[in-house]
């Protein structure tokens, strides 16, 4: 097993495997305790409710619950020196351009359900291409998007050991990128494109990466056997429903990474 050069690409810490990730995989993973703690926003301590925002802590790798006045801070890009960003809140799917079956299998993800990060990469990690033991892959490659950073792209898919990352063709990407523009929608470091493809269901949709996070902490618990159970199974679906309620319809000539919650 090889370990990637530096820090991680974006947020890998989510493709980490059960028991070592500490903060919200572990979070969620974690049984409840008898007395649930009063949840406080982890920059001032003001004290939380349910709806509360996240943001992306991009030095540390994990994801923070704020109250509403320190997301606000950090809904512009240059504030806190770039080390935070609050995640934004919407959901998109693109009807005008649903997922072809022949699409998807040209990315040849052995699984029916992943997700699709974009991440900032720091110079070194630009260089970085690693590949790790037997049958998770992994193989980042770095782009200039439009003169401006670096970015790398990498898939997971959600399983009993958290969030595993798996080889993502990026020739084949970067060509399902060209027919849906949803896919370059996402936001580097703070959304996802979260895909379904099985017999049933051919979903596609643009997710803040929180929700990416408690999907796989949930899963993780109710994971059982080979392809995750009925349980898992149902997981999945009111994942997928939530998002089909959430989502508003993508118009690329709309303004980006809607307001603050
Ligand atoms: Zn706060
Ligand atoms: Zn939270």
């Amino acid at each position: 097993m090889t370990v990637r050069g530096g820090a991680p690409a974006g947020l890998a810490r989510f493709a980490r495997g059960a028991g070592s990730a500490p903060g919200p995989i572990a979070d969620v993973a974690a049984p409840a305790p008898p007395a649930a703690p009063v949840e406080r926003c982890e920059l001032c301590a003001e004290r939380l409710d349910d709806r509360h925002g996240h943001i992306a802590d991009l030095e540390q790798r994990a994801i923070r619950c704020t109250c509403r006045a320190c997301y606000l801070l950090f809904t512009r890009e240059e504030a806190g020196g770039g080390r935070y960003r609050a995640i934004p809140d919407r959901v998109l799917h693109d009807p005008a351009h649903p997922l072809s079956r022949a699409g998807w299998e040209r990315l040849q993800i052995p699984v029916a359900v992943a997700f699709f990060l974009t991440a900032t990469a720091s110079p070194s990690e630009a260089e970085t291409v690693t590949v790790t033991e037997a049958e998770t892959v992994t193989e980042t490659v770095t782009r200039a998007e439009g003169g401006g950073a670096r970015t790398t792209v990498s898939a997971f898919y959600p399983g009993p050991a958290g969030a595993t990352e798996c080889l993502l063709d990026l020739d084949a990407w970067n060509r399902l990128r060209e027919e849906h523009p949803l896919l370059a929608e996402a936001v580097p470091d703070v959304e996802a494109i979260v895909v379904r493809c099985d017999a049933g269901n051919r979903d596609c949709y643009l997710v803040p990466i929180d929700v990416c996070y408690e999907l796989v902490g949930r899963l993780r618990l109710q994971w059982r056997g080979f392809d995750g159970g009925e349980q898992a199974r149902a997981g999945i679906d009111e994942f997928f429903d939530t998002l089909r309620r959430r989502a508003r319809g993508f118009d690329p000539a709309s303004s980006p990474a809607g307001g603050p919650r």
